[in-house]
């Protein structure tokens, strides 16, 4: 598939299955594909992913976690997000602390790893050059994020952003799905949390976070401690109800 399809999957399982198929973004999938064939040393005898990487969590999750796009030699070697890579071990090992999670190490799929009342996406699904997906790849890849969180919204009642980009892309999205944004629109920032009302009164309350990236270039500066992250996902899994 050239394009994003046409068929609205009715499930989070169907729209994955759809996903994984999709190359819309030319510059992306030359990339995720050349990653795969030419690997990292350490993983020379794996066969990579090398496809859009899926959310990964139950369908109906009540936290959903947004970060960034898969990383080359990790979500999209491994072909599940954050899994095999540093900043996965990060985020992983604090959500375990937090309860979310059914062990503290991502490593592969079938690994074993449960998630809890969380699922996690990212606004771009295939992995990007330097990390840097183009704003008109994010905008062909919404397609994506609209169907997730419109299959997600029953059950939804957090959303915890990892970094500026995540928070940029997905606003608009979540004003299409339902929930009433504040003009002016909130801003990213670490520690940020807005309550946004459902547009219609049958929706209930959306609660938002925004938390730094779990980046290596964050977490091994210092940017984003432990501590900080354990923070955020603590209230945001209170506010879903899945703490008390
Ligand atoms: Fe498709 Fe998204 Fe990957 Fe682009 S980034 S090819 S829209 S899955």
């Amino acid at each position: 598939m050239t394009r994003p399809p046409d068929e609205t999957p009715h499930t989070l399982a169907e729209m994955d299955e759809q996903l994984v198929h999709c190359r819309a973004c030319p510059r992306l999938v030359a990339w995720r594909e050349q990653v795969a064939r030419d690997k990292r040393a350490a993983f020379r005898d794996e066969t990579y992913w090398g496809r859009p990487v899926p959310g990964f969590g139950p369908a109906d999750a009540a936290l959903l976690i947004v970060g960034l796009a898969p990383a080359a030699h990790g979500g999209n070697r491994t072909g599940r997000m954050f899994t095999g890579d540093r900043a996965g071990d990060f985020l992983y090992a604090a959500m375990y602390d937090a309860g979310l999670a059914s062990q503290p190490t991502a490593t592969h799929r079938g690994d074993g790893l449960v998630l809890r009342g969380t699922r996690i996406t990212a606004p771009v699904h295939c992995a990007p050059p330097a990390n840097r997906p183009t704003t008109v790849e994010r905008d062909t890849c919404r397609h994506w994020l609209d169907l997730e969180l419109k299959l997600l919204t029953p059950t939804l009642r957090s959303v915890i952003v990892l970094g500026g980009f995540g928070w940029q892309a997905l606003l608009p999205v979540l004003a299409d799905a339902g929930w009433a944004i504040p003009r002016p629109r909130p801003r990213f920032g670490h520690g940020a949390h807005v309550e946004l009302p459902g547009a219609s009164p049958d929706r209930a309350p959306l609660h938002l976070f925004g938390c730094y990236h779990v980046s290596q270039q964050n977490t091994f500066t210092g940017r984003l401690t432990r501590s900080m992250l354990a923070d955020v996902l603590i209230s945001a899994a209170e506010t879903a109800g899945l703490r008390s």
